[in-house]
């Protein structure tokens, strides 16, 4: 099983991490190093009304107490701006000015797509009203009829969406002067060479307009696999406070409780089932997220070939 894999974890630093994004980070970075390849980290804080000062720093130092170790340099999309403006150029003919505003656009009751946003009616689709100025940029989706993207998820197998009552015509440049996190994720992979996005569930909605964008720019889609958080096997819900998110580096008893707590949430049987060091962790949670991913295999035969 020798093939190039290029991984990423890639936290939007809008405060601490979040207990579902370090099961994301974890599945990221398990996938990663059962497959021998590499880990990014990307720090996704091109929201930059959202980004908590420190919060990139905490998230950090956080992995890397936990003993998740990064390849190459950790890129800031904050510093990417000329790629996404780059991209969104190279793609101009699939774009196009929009004037409406948030209330404009709720008004017209078209549709909520899977995410709670309000469908685009497409208002400006061809051209800017007299009188309206530009407040951000959307890209077209193809017509009802071939607007179909089906993807295979390696856990939650073939997912299809249709553009136009999934998502409509979406935002790549936002009202505040912001790109949005749609084209930055998608230009960030594709820049980055990632060959396989491990990410939570809650993102699975947003796949598709991302192979859209990939589509448009040229370039391949890559494998994805959206982990759903699992109940731990007490039984117990994730909750936002998991003890992993309040480690301190050097305290290694801490840490492992932590890492196995985690672990519990995405469902893996550990052998030895209580390591009893933060490496000892890792060598046992690899081959465990080998086992999970094969019994995964087992139970969809969509997914062989892809573990
Ligand atoms: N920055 C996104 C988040 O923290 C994740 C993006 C991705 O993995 O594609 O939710």
């Amino acid at each position: 099983m020798t093939r190039p894999y290029i991984g990423r974890f890639a936290p939007s630093p809008s405060g601490p991490l979040h207990a579902g994004s370090l099961v994301a980070a974890m599945a990221s970075y398990l996938d990663a190093r059962w497959h021998d390849g590499t880990w990014l980290i990307r720090i996704e804080d091109i929201d930059e009304g959202r980004a908590v000062d420190g919060a990139a720093e905490g998230i950090l130092h956080l992995l890397a107490a936990l003993g998740m170790r990064h390849d190459g340099e950790i890129v800031w999309q904050s510093r990417r701006k000329h790629l996404y403006e780059a991209a969104a150029a190279r793609i101009a003919r699939a774009t196009y000015p929009c004037g409406c505003n948030r209330r404009e656009i709720a008004d017209s009751r078209i549709g909520v797509a899977p995410d709670g946003s309000a469908i685009y009616p497409g208002t400006c689709r061809h051209g800017l009203g007299p009188g309206r100025t530009m407040r951000s940029l959307r890209v077209r989706v193809p017509e009802a009829g071939q607007d179909e993207i089906t993807f295979i998820d390696r856990f939650a197998g073939p997912v299809t969406q249709h553009l136009t009552v999934d998502a409509g015509d979406f935002v790549l440049k936002r009202a505040d002067g912001f790109w949005a996190y749609q084209l930055a994720v998608v230009v960030d992979d594709i820049e980055q060479g990632v060959t396989d996005i491990v990410r939570g569930a809650d993102l699975l909605d947003s796949t598709p307009r991302q192979i859209y964008l990939q589509r448009l720019l040229g370039a391949p889609t890559p494998r994805y696999l959206h982990v759903p958080v699992v109940r731990n096997s007490n039984g117990e819900k994730l909750s936002k406070q998991t003890g992993a998110l309040a480690v301190t580096a050097g305290d290694e008893p801490a840490t492992v409780k932590a890492l196995l707590e985690t672990a519990g949430f995405l469902g893996l049987a550990l052998d030895p089932p209580q390591p009893e060091s933060i490496d000892d962790f890792w060598r046992a949670a690899v081959p465990a997220w080998g086992r999970l991913l094969a019994q995964r295999d087992a139970a969809n035969e969509f997914t062989a070939g892809f573990a």
